[in-house]
């Protein structure tokens, strides 16, 4: 039988929830606070639309650390090579690039949301922009539009409503306040994919700001990652930074402050990196000596002149050198602010959920997507995340309504 469903928030786990809804043959509208669908998937869009990863699938779903066991049912049900023939199935080919990121053949979000979008009204889908979800008002959704306030009944809701990082595209937590209100347990929304803030110096903040630092290697509480970041006017951003980011994370929660450590030349050995160093240093000035001994970078360079030990580094040893290049300690401050933040951990708990993510303390009311409480890394995951729980989702409902 034909139910009325109300999804509530544009973004890529709502209109996938849509997508299988309607498909079922159910009314779905879709309320959207902001003028157009899709905000912060055509943000996703900009450097690349990665939108899964091509790896083992056991693996894959372990980057979701302590949600991975909850969200096993949901990859599992709609895995990286369904989101892959899902894209297809839309007009754009996929491809796998050299990290085992997958992209779109166009690379971009835009040909694949207009197409997702004209398939969701040939599905008889409405869209309902400018529509700012409040809360309820007795059963009722209520919503604050340009025209005054309109009340919604539904059989069924689904809230999509995302985390809290660029709020300017439309997502900004604002349901934590609405859903405390009815004893739903919140995780503390925290930024995820985030940078740090670092004290540097003028001078070097001066110089390098936006310049990054690439091949080095980063380790942290027992983990290590290869790559490279940004460094910024106060801090640190970037693929290699994000990689370690809800453990730098804890550990500046925890402590005050996480030492990053740097090996600023992972491709030379230590043993190597103090050969070359026997090297006379004449009268090049120690930068020069570093760069032309060790191929050093600028950036790289400029690290070690930020340390306080840079005075005394002409009568420091090989050895001593080497042990500054190969373990650079960073000391990380604080998170930079959840609106700077590729996405957001914490959200609504999974013991608040039943088994077809409807709240247990609402009945007929639904969640899905980056609003739940999970983080993952970047490389896709998030995306896939998202648009499989809102697939799982849809699915959860339609059979809930046969319940
Ligand atoms: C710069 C950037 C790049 C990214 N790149 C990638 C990438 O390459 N790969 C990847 O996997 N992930 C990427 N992500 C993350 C990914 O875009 C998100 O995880 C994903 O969009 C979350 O989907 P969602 O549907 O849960 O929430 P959202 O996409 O945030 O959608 C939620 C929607 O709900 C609406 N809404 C919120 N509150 C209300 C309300 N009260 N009333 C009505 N509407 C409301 C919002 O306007 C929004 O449209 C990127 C994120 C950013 C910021």
């Amino acid at each position: 039988m034909t139910k009325n469903v109300a999804i509530i928030g544009g973004g890529p786990s709502g209109l996938m929830a849509a997508d299988v809804l309607s498909a079922h043959g159910h009314m779905v509208t879709i309320y959207e606070r902001k003028p157009s669908m899709g905000r912060k998937f055509l943000m996703a869009g900009r450097g690349g639309l990665n939108i899964t990863y091509s790896e083992n699938l056991e693996k894959f779903i372990q980057k979701y650390n302590e949600a991975a066991d909850i969200l096993k049912p949901v990859i599992h049900h709609f895995t990286p090579q369904d989101m892959r023939d899902w894209c297809e199935a839309l007009g754009e080919e996929t491809f796998i690039g050299s990290s085992g990121r997958v992209f779109p053949k166009s690379f971009k979000a835009s040909p694949l949301l207009r197409a997702w979008l004209a398939r969701l009204e040939a599905q008889k889908v409405i869209f309902k922009t400018r529509h700012d979800w409040q809360g309820w008002r007795g059963d009722a959704l209520y919503f604050q539009t340009n025209d005054g306030a309109v009340t919604v009944q539904a059989d069924a809701t689904l809230l999509a409503l995302g985390g809290a990082s660029w709020p300017n595209l439309g997502s900004d937590g604002s349901w934590v306040d609405i859903l405390e209100g009815q004893d739903v347990k919140i995780a503390p929304l925290r930024p995820s994919n985030c940078g740090f803030i670092v004290k540097w110096s003028d001078v070097f903040s001066k110089k390098f700001e936006g310049k990054s630092l690439k091949a080095v290697a980063l380790s942290y509480d027992g983990k290590t990652i290869k790559g490279e970041f940004i460094i910024t006017k106060n801090g640190v951003e970037g693929g290699a930074i994000y990689a370690l980011s809800s453990f730098l994370r804890e550990g500046v929660a925890d402590n005050g402050l996480a030492s990053l450590i740097l090996d600023l030349k992972p491709d030379l050995s230590e043993k190597e990196i103090i050969k070359r160093l026997q090297k006379p240093k004449s009268k090049l000035s120690m930068s020069n000596y570093l760069r032309k001994t060790l191929n050093l970078s600028d950036v790289a360079i400029g690290l070690i002149m930020e340390l306080p030990e840079r005075q005394k580094l002409n009568d420091y040893t090989p050895q001593n050198i080497a042990q500054l290049i190969k373990f650079y300690k960073l000391d990380l401050k604080e998170t930079f602010a959840i609106d700077r933040a590729i996405s957001t951990a914490g959200g609504v708990t999974f013991d608040n959920i039943d088994r077809n993510f409807m709240l247990k303390n609402k009945p007929s009311v639904f969640v899905t997507g980056e609003m739940l409480n999970w983080e993952a890394p970047t490389g896709g995951y998030l995306l896939q995340a998202c648009m499989a729980s809102g697939s799982y989702v849809g699915r959860g409902i339609s059979d809930w309504f046969k319940d």
